[in-house]
Protein backbone atom coordinates (compact mmCIF):
# COMPACT_ATOMS: atom_id res chain seq x y z
CA UNK A 1 0.00 0.00 0.00
CA UNK A 2 1.03 3.34 -1.05
CA UNK A 3 0.55 6.19 1.70
CA UNK A 4 1.40 9.62 1.82
CA UNK A 5 4.46 10.93 4.31
CA UNK A 6 4.62 14.31 4.68
CA UNK A 7 5.36 15.83 0.89
CA UNK A 8 6.26 12.37 -0.31
CA UNK A 9 4.67 8.83 -1.83
CA UNK A 10 5.85 6.04 -0.27
CA UNK A 11 5.21 2.19 0.96
CA UNK A 12 3.28 1.95 4.16
CA UNK A 13 6.08 0.50 5.83
CA UNK A 14 8.62 3.07 5.09
CA UNK A 15 6.95 5.76 6.83
CA UNK A 16 8.66 6.49 10.66
CA UNK A 17 7.12 8.64 13.36
CA UNK A 18 8.78 9.56 15.94
CA UNK A 19 8.11 9.16 19.36
CA UNK A 20 8.56 12.44 20.29
CA UNK A 21 6.08 13.79 17.41
CA UNK A 22 3.37 16.10 19.43
CA UNK A 23 0.69 13.85 18.09
CA UNK A 24 1.97 10.93 19.54
CA UNK A 25 2.51 12.37 22.82
CA UNK A 26 -0.24 14.77 22.91
CA UNK A 27 -2.47 14.03 20.16
CA UNK A 28 -1.78 17.75 19.18
CA UNK A 29 -3.26 17.22 15.71
CA UNK A 30 -6.04 17.03 13.18
CA UNK A 31 -7.10 14.73 11.01
CA UNK A 32 -10.41 14.46 8.42
CA UNK A 33 -11.43 11.15 6.36
CA UNK A 34 -13.33 11.74 2.63
CA UNK A 35 -14.61 8.72 0.50
CA UNK A 36 -14.65 8.24 -2.81
CA UNK A 37 -16.95 6.29 -4.92
CA UNK A 38 -16.24 5.33 -8.03
CA UNK A 39 -12.61 6.66 -8.59
CA UNK A 40 -13.59 10.38 -7.61
CA UNK A 41 -13.90 12.27 -4.05
CA UNK A 42 -17.74 12.87 -2.78
CA UNK A 43 -17.19 16.52 -0.93
CA UNK A 44 -13.73 16.67 -1.03
CA UNK A 45 -14.33 20.46 -0.78
CA UNK A 46 -15.84 20.64 2.21
CA UNK A 47 -13.55 18.23 3.73
CA UNK A 48 -10.81 20.36 2.65
CA UNK A 49 -12.19 23.25 4.15
CA UNK A 50 -12.89 21.81 7.33
CA UNK A 51 -9.29 20.65 7.46
CA UNK A 52 -8.30 24.17 7.07
CA UNK A 53 -10.89 25.72 9.52
CA UNK A 54 -9.31 23.20 12.20
CA UNK A 55 -5.85 24.39 11.19
CA UNK A 56 -6.75 27.58 11.77
CA UNK A 57 -8.50 27.39 15.38
CA UNK A 58 -4.92 25.26 16.54
CA UNK A 59 -2.80 27.40 15.03
CA UNK A 60 -1.49 25.00 12.66
CA UNK A 61 0.89 26.36 9.89
CA UNK A 62 -0.36 24.10 7.31
CA UNK A 63 2.50 23.35 4.72
CA UNK A 64 0.13 23.31 1.52
CA UNK A 65 -2.78 25.01 0.20
CA UNK A 66 -5.97 23.46 -0.47
CA UNK A 67 -5.51 22.70 -4.10
CA UNK A 68 -2.16 21.10 -3.40
CA UNK A 69 -3.68 18.85 -0.59
CA UNK A 70 -6.52 18.01 -3.07
CA UNK A 71 -3.59 17.08 -5.26
CA UNK A 72 -2.19 15.02 -3.59
CA UNK A 73 -4.81 12.62 -2.53
CA UNK A 74 -6.25 12.43 -5.68
CA UNK A 75 -2.94 10.78 -6.85
CA UNK A 76 -2.98 8.80 -3.52
CA UNK A 77 -6.45 7.27 -4.39
CA UNK A 78 -5.01 6.92 -8.67
CA UNK A 79 -2.00 5.10 -7.17
CA UNK A 80 -3.80 2.83 -5.10
CA UNK A 81 -6.22 2.10 -7.40
CA UNK A 82 -9.27 2.60 -5.08
CA UNK A 83 -12.55 2.85 -6.78
CA UNK A 84 -15.24 3.25 -3.64
CA UNK A 85 -12.98 3.51 -0.33
CA UNK A 86 -12.03 6.09 2.38
CA UNK A 87 -8.99 8.03 2.74
CA UNK A 88 -7.80 9.29 6.06
CA UNK A 89 -5.43 11.94 6.19
CA UNK A 90 -4.04 13.67 9.16
CA UNK A 91 -1.52 16.41 10.51
CA UNK A 92 0.34 16.94 13.69
CA UNK A 93 2.28 19.63 15.00
CA UNK A 94 5.47 17.98 14.47
CA UNK A 95 8.46 16.25 16.53
CA UNK A 96 9.34 18.95 19.30
CA UNK A 97 12.28 17.63 21.78
CA UNK A 98 12.37 17.68 24.91
CA UNK A 99 8.45 17.49 25.56
CA UNK A 100 6.75 20.64 26.08
CA UNK A 101 3.10 21.83 26.24
CA UNK A 102 3.91 25.17 24.50
CA UNK A 103 3.93 25.40 20.98
CA UNK A 104 6.75 24.97 18.96
CA UNK A 105 8.01 27.90 16.52
CA UNK A 106 6.40 26.39 13.44
CA UNK A 107 9.55 28.20 11.59
CA UNK A 108 12.06 25.19 13.40
CA UNK A 109 9.61 22.26 13.92
CA UNK A 110 8.09 21.21 10.62
CA UNK A 111 4.04 19.43 11.11
CA UNK A 112 4.06 15.85 10.23
CA UNK A 113 1.25 15.25 7.30
CA UNK A 114 0.54 11.72 6.76
CA UNK A 115 -2.02 9.93 4.52
CA UNK A 116 -3.62 6.36 3.67
CA UNK A 117 -6.52 5.08 1.37
CA UNK A 118 -8.51 1.95 1.73
CA UNK A 119 -11.04 -0.01 -0.12
CA UNK A 120 -14.55 0.18 1.67
CA UNK A 121 -17.40 -1.50 -0.31
CA UNK A 122 -20.54 0.18 0.66
CA UNK A 123 -22.47 -1.76 2.87
CA UNK A 124 -26.18 -1.37 1.54
CA UNK A 125 -27.19 -3.97 3.57
CA UNK A 126 -26.66 -2.65 7.05
CA UNK A 127 -27.71 0.40 5.30
CA UNK A 128 -31.32 -1.44 5.24
CA UNK A 129 -31.08 -3.18 8.25
CA UNK A 130 -29.89 -0.69 10.89
CA UNK A 131 -27.61 -0.25 13.79
CA UNK A 132 -28.25 -0.37 17.79
CA UNK A 133 -27.65 2.78 19.52
CA UNK A 134 -27.30 3.08 23.35
CA UNK A 135 -27.13 6.03 25.74
CA UNK A 136 -23.99 7.52 26.93
CA UNK A 137 -23.50 11.02 28.66
CA UNK A 138 -21.43 13.36 26.69
CA UNK A 139 -18.24 13.87 28.60
CA UNK A 140 -15.69 15.54 25.72
CA UNK A 141 -14.33 18.80 25.57
CA UNK A 142 -15.81 21.94 24.51
CA UNK A 143 -14.28 21.95 21.49
CA UNK A 144 -15.87 19.12 19.66
CA UNK A 145 -16.05 21.27 16.54
CA UNK A 146 -12.59 20.90 15.87
CA UNK A 147 -11.86 17.18 14.08
CA UNK A 148 -9.21 16.73 16.21
CA UNK A 149 -6.75 13.44 16.37
CA UNK A 150 -7.76 13.46 20.59
CA UNK A 151 -10.47 11.20 20.20
CA UNK A 152 -10.24 9.38 23.85
CA UNK A 153 -13.80 10.82 24.76
CA UNK A 154 -15.44 9.55 21.73
CA UNK A 155 -13.65 5.93 21.73
CA UNK A 156 -14.50 5.98 26.01
CA UNK A 157 -17.73 6.37 24.82
CA UNK A 158 -18.10 3.90 21.96
CA UNK A 159 -16.64 1.42 24.68
CA UNK A 160 -19.17 1.74 26.73
CA UNK A 161 -22.05 1.09 23.92
CA UNK A 162 -20.35 -2.07 23.35
CA UNK A 163 -20.21 -3.28 26.40
CA UNK A 164 -23.81 -2.63 26.84
CA UNK A 165 -24.17 -4.86 23.21
CA UNK A 166 -24.89 -1.46 20.95
CA UNK A 167 -23.06 -0.57 18.20
CA UNK A 168 -22.93 3.43 18.39
CA UNK A 169 -23.14 5.90 21.63
CA UNK A 170 -26.02 8.49 21.30
CA UNK A 171 -24.20 11.20 23.53
CA UNK A 172 -26.24 13.75 25.81
CA UNK A 173 -25.69 16.54 27.78
CA UNK A 174 -27.46 16.57 30.84
CA UNK A 175 -30.73 14.98 28.86
CA UNK A 176 -30.12 16.78 25.52
CA UNK A 177 -28.68 15.17 22.52
CA UNK A 178 -25.78 15.95 21.04
CA UNK A 179 -24.38 13.87 18.40
CA UNK A 180 -23.22 9.98 18.30
CA UNK A 181 -19.77 8.96 19.23
CA UNK A 182 -17.91 8.73 15.15
CA UNK A 183 -21.59 10.76 13.92
CA UNK A 184 -24.32 13.80 13.97
CA UNK A 185 -27.28 12.61 15.24
CA UNK A 186 -31.25 12.85 13.73
CA UNK A 187 -34.80 12.38 15.00
CA UNK A 188 -38.28 12.43 13.07
CA UNK A 189 -41.22 13.16 14.92
CA UNK A 190 -44.33 13.94 13.04
CA UNK A 191 -42.68 14.07 9.75
CA UNK A 192 -40.22 16.88 10.99
CA UNK A 193 -36.70 16.00 11.23
CA UNK A 194 -34.40 17.13 13.96
CA UNK A 195 -30.62 17.60 14.73
CA UNK A 196 -28.31 19.14 16.81
CA UNK A 197 -27.20 22.77 15.51
CA UNK A 198 -24.01 23.12 14.73
CA UNK A 199 -21.57 24.99 17.40
CA UNK A 200 -18.95 23.80 19.89
CA UNK A 201 -20.75 20.79 20.86
CA UNK A 202 -20.84 18.71 17.76
CA UNK A 203 -18.63 18.42 14.42
CA UNK A 204 -20.06 20.38 11.68
CA UNK A 205 -20.40 17.14 9.62
CA UNK A 206 -19.89 16.86 6.20
CA UNK A 207 -23.09 14.58 5.62
CA UNK A 208 -25.37 17.05 7.87
CA UNK A 209 -24.86 19.36 4.62
CA UNK A 210 -25.74 16.86 2.29
CA UNK A 211 -28.48 15.11 4.31
CA UNK A 212 -29.70 18.79 4.79
CA UNK A 213 -29.54 19.69 0.98
CA UNK A 214 -31.55 16.49 0.45
CA UNK A 215 -34.24 17.14 2.70
CA UNK A 216 -34.94 20.50 1.53
CA UNK A 217 -34.73 18.96 -1.77
CA UNK A 218 -37.32 16.43 -0.62
CA UNK A 219 -39.38 18.60 0.80
CA UNK A 220 -39.18 17.40 4.56
CA UNK A 221 -39.21 19.99 7.25
CA UNK A 222 -36.02 20.15 9.42
CA UNK A 223 -35.49 21.63 13.03
CA UNK A 224 -31.98 22.34 13.05
CA UNK A 225 -32.38 22.35 17.41
CA UNK A 226 -32.08 20.41 20.26
CA UNK A 227 -33.86 17.50 20.97
CA UNK A 228 -33.90 15.70 24.64
CA UNK A 229 -33.27 11.77 25.28
CA UNK A 230 -37.07 11.47 26.14
CA UNK A 231 -37.94 12.80 22.66
CA UNK A 232 -35.20 10.56 20.71
CA UNK A 233 -36.93 7.73 22.94
CA UNK A 234 -40.63 8.67 21.88
CA UNK A 235 -39.33 9.55 17.91
CA UNK A 236 -40.91 7.77 14.57
CA UNK A 237 -37.46 7.22 13.20
CA UNK A 238 -33.63 7.68 14.29
CA UNK A 239 -30.61 7.90 12.50
CA UNK A 240 -26.76 8.65 12.52
CA UNK A 241 -24.52 9.91 9.34
CA UNK A 242 -21.15 10.10 8.49
CA UNK A 243 -19.02 10.13 5.39
CA UNK A 244 -18.53 6.22 6.17
CA UNK A 245 -21.91 5.45 7.12
CA UNK A 246 -24.11 8.16 4.77
CA UNK A 247 -27.23 7.96 6.71
CA UNK A 248 -27.35 4.98 9.24
CA UNK A 249 -30.72 3.87 10.47
CA UNK A 250 -30.83 3.62 14.26
CA UNK A 251 -33.63 1.04 14.77
CA UNK A 252 -33.17 0.35 18.72
CA UNK A 253 -31.93 2.53 21.50
CA UNK A 254 -31.12 1.16 25.29
CA UNK A 255 -33.18 -2.02 23.79
CA UNK A 256 -35.91 -0.38 23.01
CA UNK A 257 -37.18 -0.03 19.63
CA UNK A 258 -37.74 3.46 17.60
CA UNK A 259 -40.83 3.40 15.68
CA UNK A 260 -41.54 0.56 14.25
CA UNK A 261 -38.33 -1.27 14.87
CA UNK A 262 -37.62 -1.15 11.65
CA UNK A 263 -36.18 1.64 8.85
CA UNK A 264 -38.55 4.60 8.43
CA UNK A 265 -39.72 6.49 5.32
CA UNK A 266 -37.94 9.30 5.67
CA UNK A 267 -34.39 7.70 6.22
CA UNK A 268 -34.63 5.96 3.14
CA UNK A 269 -35.85 8.58 1.35
CA UNK A 270 -32.63 10.94 2.39
CA UNK A 271 -30.81 7.74 1.48
CA UNK A 272 -31.89 7.68 -1.75
CA UNK A 273 -31.23 11.27 -2.30
CA UNK A 274 -27.67 11.36 -0.65
CA UNK A 275 -27.07 8.27 -3.46
CA UNK A 276 -28.31 10.55 -5.78
CA UNK A 277 -25.68 13.98 -4.89
CA UNK A 278 -23.28 10.62 -4.88
CA UNK A 279 -23.97 9.89 -8.53
CA UNK A 280 -23.73 13.60 -9.67
CA UNK A 281 -20.50 14.04 -8.43
CA UNK A 282 -19.02 10.68 -8.78
CA UNK A 283 -20.71 8.91 -11.67
CA UNK A 284 -22.69 5.59 -11.31
N1 LIG B 1 -19.44 13.58 14.62
C1 LIG B 1 -18.33 12.90 14.96
C2 LIG B 1 -17.92 12.87 16.39
C3 LIG B 1 -17.59 12.21 13.97
O1 LIG B 1 -16.47 11.54 14.31
C4 LIG B 1 -18.05 12.22 12.64
C5 LIG B 1 -17.30 11.47 11.58
N2 LIG B 1 -16.23 12.17 11.09
C6 LIG B 1 -19.21 12.97 12.33
C7 LIG B 1 -19.87 13.62 13.34
C8 LIG B 1 -19.72 13.05 10.92
O2 LIG B 1 -18.89 13.85 10.12
P1 LIG B 1 -18.83 13.63 8.55
O3 LIG B 1 -20.25 13.60 8.07
O4 LIG B 1 -18.10 14.83 8.05
O5 LIG B 1 -18.12 12.36 8.30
Amino acid sequence: MKVIWNDKIVDRNEVKIDMEDRGYQFADGIYDVVRAYNGKFFTLDEHVDRFFRGACQTDLELPFSKEELKERLTTLIKINQIDTGNVYFQITRGIASPRNHTYPDPEVVAPVFTASATVVPRDQEKMNRGITASIIPDTRWLHCDIKSISLLGNIMAKHEAHKNGADEAVLHRDGAVTECSSSNMWMVKDGTIYTHPDGNLILPGVTKIVLLRAAEKAGIPVKEETFTVEQLKNADEAFSSSTTIEAMPIIEIDGCPVGSGKKGPIVEKLQQYYLNEVEEQCGS
